[in-house]
């Protein structure tokens, strides 16, 4: 595949850590990216830096990143830890799909513990279908975007499971030095270690698939299901 693809995350680090390479990927094999956040995530500040200054650090963290891997990029304004899951949330979110029309969309699992990402993952699910309907009136004419994977994240493990292993080997330095802007990715906002697990993920998700480095991903149910006229 080497279409276009929407990588629609609730904060940022979510969109580049564990969408990032899939979108890079797509990109270096001709395509065309961009990633949507539905916050800035400036509630994942540490102590000592205001929230309001540390949502500046991840805005400009976003456009440095985006701007490396050749992608685009939209920040939407819901506050961080509060994202709504409403009919504007997700007309929004239909509207940016309807304007950059992708052929595939990577989102949030929706076994997740955080709200955000379970929010995220319902407006989007929302939101595709909002796109594809003809009768509904926006601006942009009806879209129908043809797959949606999501993204193996850490906080939305609970029943996760991969189907599908992309080659992210061509890739690999280049997502990590997108990584590499913000200040959460090697530890310095909090305890976890996004550096050291998303890049030996990157390892064992090749070990598994037979690629150097790999990011493991799983099909929306409704593209599992094969009709064949015969096996
Ligand atoms: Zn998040």
């Amino acid at each position: 595949m080497s279409g276009r693809i929407m990588a629609i995350a609730a904060h940022p680090g979510d969109g580049l850590f564990t969408m990032g390479a899939t979108v890079a990927r797509q990109i270096e094999r001709g395509g065309a990216g961009t990633f949507l956040s539905l916050s800035v995530g400036e509630k994942g500040a540490p102590k000592n830096i205001p929230v309001r200054q540390y949502g500046e650090m991840q805005r400009a963290a976003t456009e440095k990143s985006t701007r490396l891997l050749g992608a685009g990029s939209i920040i939407l304004p819901y506050p961080d830890a509060e994202i709504p899951f409403n009919d504007e949330s997700t007309m929004r979110v239909c509207d940016a799909i309807r304007e950059f029309k992708p052929d595939v969309i990577v989102t949030h699992w929706n076994g997740s513990w955080h709200k955000d990402h379970q929010n995220c993952h319902l407006i989007v699910h929302d939101a595709i279908f909002y796109a594809g309907l003809d009768t509904l009136e926006r601006k942009q004419p009806a879209y129908t975007v043809a797959k949606t994977y999501y993204a193996e994240n850490w906080e939305d493990a609970t029943n996760f499971q991969p189907d599908t292993y992309l080659n992210i080997s061509p890739v690999f330095q280049k997502w990590m030095e997108a990584c590499d802007f913000y200040p959460m990715w090697r530890g310095q906002t909090g305890f976890f270690r996004y550096n050291d697990y998303y890049s030996s993920l990157a390892v064992m998700r090749g070990c598994l698939s037979g690629f150097h480095h790999a990011v493991a991903l799983m099909a929306d149910a409704g593209q599992r299901t094969e009709r064949l006229e015969s096996l």
